[in-house]
């Protein structure tokens, strides 16, 4: 009797069994289950999400790891497919190192949640409709799938197929890198170049503390640890915080044995020197401000912690994004027209950094509250200097300010130096968010 019974009730349960993987589609909507996803596991979760999400998410490859497998992206927006004119973009990447896996996981529970979130969550909705967020979540899907899980502290599956640890394969700032430069680091660099990000944010494991430029030195890797300030150390460290204090346990500073982090941050080189990285490369060349986020003390912990970590870094994933709306946005123009000035170089104040329009005119220069001096120059044209206040309550959008340069040679036009109306307006009616209690 007993084998009898139960084949029949093996039997009744296969449409159920049958019928569970449907599950998330008939709901209409997808859960990511906290288990790993191996290279395969991502490329489809990616792929369920552009179909059961199509009108927000748009699926692209910037390139192929050594192996051959896709580097895939999965943008998320109110327009995906589209860089809109004045809407800043954000990058965020997984997985650089292939055996440092938490981040990868982070990413498509973030994913899940904006997705999900999108015109039912105020928040969420305003967000995807003012930014475009580009998900990177394994940079390094070769590495990943040589990795080991439980194993907290090796190497083994940190470099690329050829050997090459990716964050020490970009061209540098401060002394020469004779590295060949790897399939994924280059579409990185060729992706980075071809989209006006803002923000940037690189997922690590081994340690638990926001990390943020420069990471090499004047010095070099081999030279002291040593504090490597950058033009931006004010707005980086803002950043930073922002991360650490927002997560669930980074701002103690003390997660991992042996470590000490004052506030859950540290400068790059002050914590060691390194040549080659990826942060310092997107925030010279990318003229984006990129952050290194190091989110677990063990490099591949096992399966049943997931969980756990999307608790603990959900808020500073999120809060994170929110700060591409700090600061300063706008268009520059000819005077007297509506022809865009591609090239111009912005500057804020006295930091010797150089970040330039867009075809479109367009600039965005993350800034804690304060006032600056804004000057906008081309050659060919009059430079212009104008005074703004960034403002301490955080909005949808950055403070608008258009420039409106003076061709030289030409008489200045009647719109030339018109207060920025735009900024009065987003002064005055944007709403204050209050991130923690909205999402
Ligand atoms: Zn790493």
């Amino acid at each position: 009797m007993m084998p009898k019974s139960r084949t029949t009730v093996s039997l009744l349960l296969l449409p159920l069994v049958l019928w569970l993987p449907c599950l998330p589609h008939i709901l209409g909507q997808n859960v990511v289950p906290f288990e790993y996803h191996d290279y395969s596991q991502v490329t489809q979760v990616l792929r369920e999400f552009h179909q059961n999400y199509s009108d927000i998410t748009h699926l692209y490859s910037i390139g192929q790891s050594v192996q051959g497998r896709e580097l895939w992206v999965i943008a998320i927006s109110d327009n995906p497919t589209v860089h809109e004119v004045g809407e800043p973009e954000v990058q965020y990447v997984g997985n650089i190192h292939g055996n440092e896996v938490i981040g990868k996981e982070l990413l498509l529970h973030l994913l899940e949640h904006l997705a999900g979130g999108y015109g039912k969550n105020g928040t969420i909705s305003s967000y995807l409709n003012t930014t475009r967020v580009h998900i990177l979540p394994a940079m390094n899907p070769d590495g990943l799938q040589g990795s080991l899980e439980g194993d907290c502290y090796s190497s083994i599956g940190r470099e690329n197929a050829r050997s090459y640890d990716l964050n020490r394969n970009f061209p540098d700032k401060f002394e020469v890198n004779t590295q060949p430069i790897q399939p994924e680091t280059q579409a990185i660099m060729n992706w980075t170049r071809s989209i006006p990000f803002s923000l940037s944010a690189i997922f690590h494991g081994g340690a638990v503390v926001a990390n943020y430029p420069w990471d090499n030195t004047p010095l070099g890797q081999n030279g002291p640890s040593i504090y490597s300030r950058s033009p931006d150390d004010d707005i980086y460290r803002h950043l930073a915080l922002t991360y650490s204090e927002n997560h669930g346990t980074m701002h103690q500073g003390d997660i991992c044995s042996g470590d000490f982090f004052e506030d859950g941050i540290s400068n790059g080189a002050d914590w060691y020197p390194l040549r080659g990285g990826m942060q310092d490369w997107v925030y010279i060349h990318g003229e984006c401000l990129t952050v290194t986020l190091e989110v677990s003390c063990c490099k591949y912990p096992t399966q049943d912690q997931l969980g756990d970590h999307w608790t603990q870094n959900k808020n500073s994933l999120i809060e994170l994004l929110l700060q591409v709306h700090r600061g300063i946005k706008g268009q520059v123009f000819i005077n007297g027209t509506d022809v865009p000035v591609s090239e111009a170089t912005v500057t804020i104040g006295d930091r010797d950094n150089t970040f330039h329009t867009t075809s479109d005119g367009e600039f965005w220069r993350i800034l804690v509250p304060g006032q600056y001096s804004v000057t906008v120059s081309k050659a060919g044209f009059s430079s212009e200097t104008r005074t703004v206040i960034v403002p301490g309550n955080l909005t949808f959008s950055a403070v608008i300010e258009d420039f409106y340069l003076v061709e030289n040679g030409t008489s200045s036009a009647p719109n030339a130096s018109v207060p920025s109306l735009t900024f009065i307006i987003t002064s005055t009616l944007i709403c204050l968010l209050k991130v923690k209690t909205v999402f």
